[in-house]
């Protein structure tokens, strides 16, 4: 892939398409944006989007205007205002970095991403931010949608989570000395309102013509997710044979194994290709099938009913009901709803 062709296809397209954003400085502008307004729009945007963040963030900078102010707050008050963004634990934190930055630093947010990152409740994306976006420093800032934008551009065939580390490295080629703020917001931007997770607007993308995703013919598969290990499916039989009492025959179970130990219904063995095992002979009839999720495996049971006698537990059907593990409970039931 063409990186150099790549950033500046990307960059020109953030020079003219940039979001205006409060807590920006326009794309190229001279003057670098106010450290402590870019942390506290990263910390606000961790876990809202930018238009639920916007009024947050003008109320917090007009009455905190600075990291000192807002240091200086009480709890209380931060908490309150904090009320609506949700994850309180951020607010705990934003307090701590801010007292933080008061106190050890003098009112100014350290210049570096390691600096940032030993600031109290500060992780490895908001340093990372604050430091390209604030202080134009060649960080290489990666969130959610940045990984998704890495998996399309190279076509990336690891599911996440996996993935992480490789797709971190991709975004780490594409960070140089040459406007790294601007390049983090731009690859921000791509990924909020352009290479959206489900439907990418290909069409309108400035990096198309390098997306190995989109020659694919399918962009949105990326990234791709871990396929859930389907459970495997067994078959079995379950006999329901009651008497004459209104009572229904149990078996305890061997104590080994599956429900091991319990009451009952007789079944057959639970298997691919189960081999039906009616306890007594009888005039046996299909009453229909349940099906029952197990962690490791899920179960057709078909369920047969016949009366009669033998050598079993028996017990009144409403009192096996209550006691019986739900995949026997839901047999019987099936029984009972036949007879009906
Ligand atoms: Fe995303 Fe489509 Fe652009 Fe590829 S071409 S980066 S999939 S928007």
């Amino acid at each position: 892939m063409d990186l150099i062709a790549v950033r500046r296809a990307l960059i020109d397209w953030y020079d003219r398409e940039a979001r205006g954003l409060p807590w920006r400085a326009p794309p190229g502008s001279a003057g670098r944006p106010d450290p402590y307004r870019v942390w506290l729009s990263e910390v606000m945007l961790q876990q809202t989007t930018t238009a639920h963040a916007a009024p947050y963030y003008a109320a917090f900078t007009k009455r905190w205007p600075t990291v000192g102010d807002l240091a200086a707050a009480e709890d209380g008050e931060v908490m309150a205002a904090w009320a609506g963004l949700g994850y309180y634990a951020r607010a705990r934190n934003l307090l701590a970095c801010a007292r933080a930055v008061a106190r050890d630093h003098g009112g100014v947010f350290p210049d570096s991403e390691a600096g940032l990152l030993a600031l109290p409740g500060v992780g490895a994306y908001t340093a990372a931010a604050v430091a390209a976006i604030a202080f134009d420093q060649a960080a290489n800032v990666v969130d959610g949608n940045v990984e998704r934008v890495m998996a399309r551009l190279f076509a990336v065939q690891t599911p996440v989570p996996a993935a992480r580390p490789e797709l971190r490295r991709l975004a780490a080629r594409f960070v140089t000395d040459e406007r790294p703020g601007d390049w983090a917001q731009a690859l921000m931007d791509l990924g909020a309102t352009v290479c959206r997770p489900k439907s990418p607007l290909c069409d309108r993308c400035p990096v198309a013509f390098a997306c190995q995703g989109l020659a694919t013919g399918a962009p949105e598969r990326f990234p791709v997710k871990t396929a859930k290990a389907e459970r495997p499916r067994r078959m079995g039989h379950a006999y329901v044979l009651t008497d004459d009492q209104g009572r229904v025959a149990l078996v305890r179970r061997p104590g080994k194994g599956l429900l091991g130990g319990m009451l009952g219904l007789p079944t057959s063995e639970w298997s691919a290709e189960p081999v039906p095992t009616p306890p007594i002979p009888a005039d046996w009839r299909l009453a229909g099938a349940i099906e029952h999720v197990f962690t490791h495996f899920s179960l057709d049971l078909r369920v047969h009913t016949a009366t009669g006698t033998g050598e079993f537990l028996w017990a009144p059907i409403d009192e096996a009901r209550t006691g019986l593990p739900t995949v026997f409970r839901k047999a019987l039931d099936r029984a009972l709803a036949q007879q009906d």
